[in-house]
């Protein structure tokens, strides 16, 4: 029985530990762990140690490739960087299920958590990225503007992205700028766009991405209706529970986004635009 009571204590402490960690992402001040542990308290910490943080980045990429007057488009170096540095700070790619379930009921996360997005599909997306983030074993999310699929990139790249952790969500059919179109015509490049990759992936697509950042409050009438779970603008900024999960910010990720200002995003909301 006092063993028992021992092991409680224990557990609600390391509990506290890490609820008390969570505060290191957010507000930048470090929290310092125990620095010895008794066996219970190994025994009550999980494999890998997660926690509930006041924010999530979730980084907006586009194409990756040598062009230099676009912002959008980042350097194949630049990219591998980027990567490089998640994976040396130990940053931790989560999918947007898993973000979801934070935003809306504060699952935990595991520590220093990110989302890694790639907008429209590109021929590079596949050939540059993807074998990349595979050899990292990074989570991602693709959003496909599915009149491109047959032309950048084939469904059987598709496929094989999605089999190799790479999420593939819609991206409307014709990328066309939501708020200029009629509720008829913005049901169907959001539905068109879900049906087509639901068809070719076998999936029940939940999340969405907005042409330009641009939706009006009958676009989120019909994603509420089709049943998305979430939805991301362009935004600049994180994402926290309580936010509109069909409004989600995005951090900026281009060329102008070196080391040093990956390293701001990634470790403070408020980071300064460039
Ligand atoms: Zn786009």
């Amino acid at each position: 029985m006092r063993k028992k009571l021992i092991f409680a204590a224990l557990a609600v402490f390391a509990a506290s530990l890490a609820l008390l960690a969570t505060g290191c992402l957010g507000a930048g001040t470090p929290v310092k762990t125990a620095a010895v542990k008794t066996p219970g308290e190994i025994a009550a910490q999980p494999d890998k140690p997660t926690a509930v943080p006041a924010g999530v980045p979730v980084l907006m990429y586009h194409s990756v490739g040598p062009e230099r007057n676009n912002d959008a488009v980042i350097s194949k170096e630049r990219f591998a960087e980027h990567m490089a540095f998640l994976r040396q700070e130990n940053f931790q790619p989560i999918s947007l299920d898993e973000l979801h379930a934070y935003l809306t009921e504060k699952k935990p996360l595991p520590l220093k958590p990110v989302v890694l997005t790639f907008d429209d599909g590109y021929p590079d997306t596949y050939e540059v990225v993807y074998p990349l983030l595979k050899q990292y074993g990074f989570k991602s999310t693709l959003f496909m503007i599915t009149d491109q699929i047959g032309k950048r990139l084939t469904p059987e790249q598709l496929k094989e992205m999605k089999a190799g952790g790479m999420e593939i969500a819609p991206h409307t059919h014709t990328h066309r700028e939501l708020t200029g179109l009629s509720p008829r015509e913005q049901a169907e490049e959001i539905m068109k766009s879900k049906e087509i990759l639901d068809r070719i992936l076998g999936q029940d697509s939940r999340h969405f991405c907005y042409p330009n950042g641009s939706y009006n409050a009958e676009t989120l009438r019909l994603l509420k209706e089709a049943g998305f779970k979430t939805a991301v603008t362009i935004n600049p900024g994180w994402t926290k529970p309580g936010d509109n999960v069909l409004a989600l910010n995005r951090v900026w990720m281009g060329n102008g986004v070196d080391l040093k200002h990956l390293r701001e995003r990634l470790s403070r909301p408020d980071y300064p635009m460039l």
